[in-house]
């Protein structure tokens, strides 16, 4: 049967837009069309193939798991999920997992864990959820009303209630806004959707002290700052601030879908047998998968060499700036980059987009201001001057054809 991009306008649902190509084969970070055309990834799927396309330690680990045993449901429990429990609660201040499919799953367990934590030991009125503008949790009903984005939630009628939103970075406003009727704070350690705007230390502190005083839970949203990306395992261990509750996805299965939210002991408690659950959370495929790629990033050698690539990243971007002056910012933490457009190219990130994808370049946007970079925690070097060699050919044809 021959399909093409023509084909999805035909039978999908149109909630996408995608590329003119059809991708059809990847390998590390290059990718392969129907055409047969190469392309250099800097987009890792958003930030989910952490150790690029097809790594053959995670093939192996997809077709061992494979042969033996795909799926039981939560009737039953199995190894390739408790052992990848007991490596992510080594790893974090976690000593519970509880596992979904995705970021918006894991998200929708921790807010609903944090209702019934609050309903059990304080009552009704302790209900409040605050979250940021711009933030980003999925979008399922409850998250996209946490996230802070009304453009992703207006227009599906009523919300969950007890949901407000303060800004980012803004101590003082979040100081007004919380109480003892708050319940859980929902954030992103590094805001990445919203246009990779990473959090001011003394801000992150000072949320974590008015938490506690006011007995709310903190929740951090580490579904695509986690599992490397930072540089650190998790965001949060480079913040010196530590959640109640912290959702994973995205890079954690290294393109396989899977979704986690960790907490404590005395927290998990309040997920009563029965209380919440999923047909295929936790299932031995994707816990095989995720397994070896924690295994994997969690070693200094992957982790020192982010910083490592960062660096590279930032050296050349700023050397394409000073020839063509497009960047106000490249900003972000390791893996997880944006190139923030100065005022003369405000809202034309697409544009970025699109002439990359001329070159044969994958890249990201993050907003209409934001050429975002997720790709692999280990693109080859080569790589990175390869696809950097493209984007500022890209860069060039934005900057003429204006
Ligand atoms: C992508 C993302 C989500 C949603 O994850 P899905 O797997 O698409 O449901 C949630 N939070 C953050 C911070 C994300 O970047």
């Amino acid at each position: 049967m021959n399909v093409t991009r023509a084909t999805f306008d035909e039978v999908m649902v149109p909630n996408y837009n995608p590329a003119a190509m059809v991708p059809v084969r990847g390998e590390g970070s290059r990718v392969w069309d129907q055409d047969g055309a190469e392309y250099i990834d800097f987009a890792g799927g958003i930030a989910v193939n952490v150790l690029g396309h097809c790594h053959p330690e995670l093939v192996n680990a997809l077709t061992e798991q494979g042969n033996k045993l795909w799926h039981l449901s939560n009737v039953f429990t199995n190894e390739p999920a408790l052992r990848l429990a007991s490596k992510l609660t080594d790893a974090t201040f976690a000593d519970r997992v509880y596992f979904a499919n995705s970021g918006a799953e894991a998200n929708e367990a921790a807010l609903k864990l944090a209702r019934r934590w609050a309903l059990d030991k304080f009552g009704e009125e302790k209900n409040q959820i605050i979250a940021f503008n711009k933030g980003f949790h999925g979008r399922t009903f409850f998250t996209v009303t946490v996230g802070g984005q009304s453009a992703y939630s207006d227009g599906f009628g009523p919300k969950p209630g007890a949901v407000d939103h303060c800004e980012y970075n803004n101590l003082e406003a979040f100081e007004k806004l919380i109480s003892d009727k708050t319940c859980a704070v929902m954030m992103e350690p590094l805001q990445g959707e919203g246009g990779i705007i990473s959090p001011d230390p003394d801000f992150v502190k000072g949320v974590r002290e008015l938490c506690d005083k006011h007995n709310a839970l903190l929740i951090f949203d580490e579904v695509q700052s986690g599992v490397g990306r930072t540089g650190h395992l998790y965001a949060y261990m480079g913040l010196g601030v530590t959640p109640d509750i912290l959702t994973s996805a995205k890079s954690l299965g290294g393109g396989f879908p899977i979704g986690a939210m960790l907490t404590t002991t005395a927290i998990a408690e309040h997920l009563k047998p029965g209380t919440h659950g999923s047909t295929y959370g936790g299932n031995p495929l994707a816990c095989a998968v995720a397994e070896k790629a924690l295994d994997i990033v969690n070693t200094r050698e992957v982790l020192s060499g982010v910083e490592a690539k960062e660096a590279l990243y930032r050296e050349l971007l700023g050397k394409i700036n000073d020839k063509y002056n497009v960047f106000e910012e490249i900003r972000g933490k390791g893996m997880l980059l944006g190139c923030a457009l100065n005022k003369e190219y405000e809202g034309r990130a697409r544009d970025f987009l699109v002439a990359s994808a001329n070159e044969h370049l994958m890249v990201l946007v993050a907003g209409a201001n934001v050429v975002r970079f997720a790709p692999s925690l280990i693109i080859p070097d080569e790589d990175i001057r390869e696809g950097l060699a493209r984007f500022e050919r890209a860069v060039a044809a934005v900057v003429e054809a204006k």
